[in-house]
């Protein structure tokens, strides 16, 4: 091992004499050569993913593990007196995602990597992730979250592009990091930066002078764009993420080869979300710039752009007023003109139409008409898109949609983050799980068995304690292992309806007044960022963290319900909650997930899911059956029937439902004002009451119903434990390994 060497060359001491610290970056030097000797994939034909966001979490461990060393590294650590889980702690996160799409980014770059395709992720070098999320008040505020130091997993290049916007021009940078794939080769992610971006504009808070765009562009993933300035620096962003990824596509398909004729047979480019979607225009004037004509250059690109649509909510699909284009990125007009009118000449339906009668380029218009591939992430949501909200595009291109179900990393969501589960199914089934995660089926052989069952549950409960005594170090929470968890994580939106799970324990708390005690007491634990300027999601965790305080003080109720809000949920506390998950809770308003992704996580960790028919809960359950998932509420089909009739009126629920009426009426009572905000609370309850656009009230009563159903089947523990096993033998197929290698056979062709 080289960790000797290194430490002595870097500190002059012993493994033994060093700090935390002092050995995070001597392993970080190490891991980092590594991987520089590992051969990146070759090929004609190469794949540039290219994302706004890549969550890719801390790195050490995931490396180690993909590097076959992980072990030894530990064992080397522990002989010395020092523990590897400590020195990952000296780690900052980089945070450079919001949430599932993201994480999803970052979960597909480790099996392109891991199988070894041809293919690099593309994005920005965003110098503070996802802002850092601290609790005041029971309010969230917001504050900086950097992550990149002296030395980082960055690794600086001499690519650097011009890039001009309309009057001036930026200087830009390559950094990349190795993407270590398991057992096998290594990828990039590119991620590119300004060389005139200065940490110093950034003033209290997450706030910063939002026109300076030479020193602000890749300062902050998504800044605020509750103002034109804001929206307008997206764009800027925007556009100088595809900008840069153009320019590194032609200039790497020359060297292998490629006429420019020919681009298709040298690359293909996948555009996350419509954040990259300005790729289109871009490579197109680049390639008239090189001398080949429009027709052909449209020609070219077309065959050359794929399409990834996550999301049917209307606020999230990405129009932009073209006046905003006009002022940042004027050289991209002429073209998009152009692709709007001949969109308009062949197909007089306006709703097709990329520029919309307000003057808005509608971007995911621009990337279905232009592009060869368009797919959605889980069966229901590709198919919501073909039959009702991109129906129209349906119908001119039916070839052009199909549909690659999402997918996590094995690697990390479980042999990492749950390695005492690993060393117990690789105990019983070997270790070809590792490999083909089809293999994870085997398991089923042992849903009988109690001894086996035994061992799960153990492990479990291992893992609980586990994130007791984390909770307990990191954030001064306290959690009864002995209590069900009940765990729902993920970012804070009224859809994913954080607010129906806040509304049942309010239910319980009254309940459990009234004397009708649980069986065994309940942790409800939620983690959740809410966007900075999305008001309604702020008082959503204003609720949560009342009732936490509420709930915690009151000596009735507090033996039986905890409440708890983690803080800054974010990779490294989903590495450490979902392996100590009993129940998950996937609830969202049925047709408004795209697919989800913590669910596959929490279903891989041996959690049982209580959820809606959404996204890939809907296959989830198909593998599964009605006896391993807590399904309830209202079918994709009715909910989106009542937003086509507007006929749903959240007050007839609560005027017809004293249960209802009590749980929302509490949320103004005087005991939760002696905890919160007046305003933030009447807010909330006022939304509820008079809009609920997201239709709690309509599922609450089922809703309610298969909670008791689920604690009530909790505490026959044999019966439990198949249910576990069940869920974690049949998640073969939400592996990221099988999205990648559909999304290959019939997208990419690598
Ligand atoms: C997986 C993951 C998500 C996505 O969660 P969903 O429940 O699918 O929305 C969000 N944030 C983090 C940190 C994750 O790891």
């Amino acid at each position: 091992m080289k960790l000797q060497e290194i430490v002595k060359k870097r500190c002059g001491k012993t493994i033994a004499q060093c700090s935390n610290e002092e050995l995070y970056y001597a392993l970080l030097e190490m891991t980092k050569g590594m991987a520089a000797e590992k051969v990146s994939s070759r090929g004609k034909r190469k794949l540039y993913y290219i994302s706004a966001e890549f969550l890719i979490g801390k790195l050490l461990s995931n490396n180690l593990i993909n590097l076959g060393i992980y072990e030894e590294v530990r064992e080397l650590l522990a002989e010395n007196g020092k523990s590897l889980a400590e020195v990952e702690e000296a780690e900052p996160e980089p945070s450079l995602g919001n949430g599932g799409l993201g994480r999803l980014a970052a979960c597909f770059l480790d099996s392109i990597a891991s199988l070894g395709l041809n293919g690099d992720g593309v994005g920005l070098n965003y110098h503070y992730g996802l802002f850092k999320q601290v609790f005041q008040n029971n309010l969230q505020n917001e504050t900086p979250n950097p992550w990149i130091e002296k030395e980082s997993w960055l690794t600086k290049t001499d690519v650097s592009y011009p890039v001009s916007f309309g009057g001036f021009k930026l200087q830009s940078r390559m950094y990349d990091i190795d993407v270590l794939g398991y057992d096998n080769r290594t990828t990039k992610l590119h991620l590119f930066d300004v060389e005139t971006v200065d940490e110093g504009l950034v003033g209290e808070g997450i706030d910063f002078d939002k026109e300076d765009i030479a020193r602000n562009l890749t300062l902050f993933l998504y800044p605020d764009d509750s103002d034109d300035k804001g929206r307008i620096l997206r764009v800027y962003q925007q556009y100088f993420m595809v900008s840069n990824a153009a320019r590194l596509i032609l200039d790497e398909a020359v060297k292998r080869g490629s006429t420019l004729h020919d681009l298709d047979e040298y690359a293909v480019i996948q555009i996350n979300d419509t954040h990259p979607s300005m790729v289109i225009p871009e490579l197109i004037r680049l390639l008239m710039e090189r001398g080949i004509l429009m027709d052909e250059a449209i020609q070219i690109v077309s065959k050359a752009c794929a399409y990834t649509n996550h999301t049917i909510l209307a606020e999230a699909l990405e129009k932009w007023p073209i006046h905003f284009l006009e002022k940042a990125v004027p050289q991209l007009l002429p073209i998009i003109y152009e692709l709007n009118s001949r969109v308009a000449e062949k197909f007089h339906d306006k709703s097709v139409a990329i520029i919309d009668e307000e003057q808005r380029v509608h971007m995911a218009h621009m990337d279905i008409h232009y592009g060869y591939s368009i797919n959605g992430v889980a069966y229901l949501h590709t198919e919501i898109l073909k039959n009702s909200e991109l129906n129209h595009f349906y119908r001119i291109y039916p070839e052009k949609f199909n549909n690659k179900t999402n997918g996590i990393t094995f690697r990390r969501w479980l042999l990492y983050c749950n390695r005492e589960l690993t060393a117990l199914i690789e105990s019983l089934i070997g270790s070809g799980f590792k490999k083909d995660a089809k293999e994870l089926e085997k398991l089923l052989r042992f849903a009988d068995d109690t001894a086996v069952l035994e061992k799960l549950l153990a492990v479990k409960a291992g893992n609980k304690a586990e994130l007791k005594e984390y909770l307990e170090k990191t954030q001064k929470i306290t959690l009864d292992e002995n209590s069900v968890f009940d765990i729902q994580v993920k970012r804070l939106h009224e859809y994913k309806r954080q607010q129906m799970n806040a509304l049942y324990v309010i239910h319980k708390y009254f309940e459990i007044k009234a004397g009708k005690k649980p069986t065994r007491p309940i942790t409800v634990i939620f983690g959740a960022k809410a966007a900075p300027a999305y008001v309604i999601a702020k008082d959503i965790i204003h609720l949560i963290l009342c009732l936490e305080e509420l709930i915690a003080k009151d000596p009735e109720v507090s033996p039986y319900l905890k409440v708890v809000m983690v803080e800054n949920y974010n990779v490294t506390l989903a590495e450490k909650l979902i392996p100590a998950a009993d129940i998950h809770e996937q609830i969202s308003l049925a047709s408004k997930e795209a697919s989800g992704t913590s669910n596959m996580k929490f279903m891989l960790n041996g959690a049982v899911a209580i959820g809606t028919m959404d996204g890939a809960n809907v296959e989830m359950h198909q593998f599964v059956g009605d006896d391993n998932i807590y399904i309830f509420g209202e079918s994709s089909e009715a909910v989106i029937k009542h937003y086509e009739k507007a006929d749903y009126v959240s007050k007839d629920y609560y005027e017809k439902d004293e249960d209802i009426k009590r749980a929302i009426d509490f949320i103004v009572s005087d005991k939760m004002l002696s905890v919160g905000k007046k305003e933030n609370l009447n807010r909330l309850y006022q939304e509820l009451l008079n809009k609920d656009w997201f239709m709690t009230l309509p599922d609450f009563k089922e809703y309610a119903a298969a909670k008791e159903r689920i604690y009530a089947d909790y505490e026959d523990r044999m019966a439990w434990a198949k249910k576990m096993l069940i869920n974690i033998g049949k998640a073969g197929f939400f592996s990221s390994d099988r999205t990648i290698e559909q999304y290959n056979e019939d997208i990419w062709h690598l």
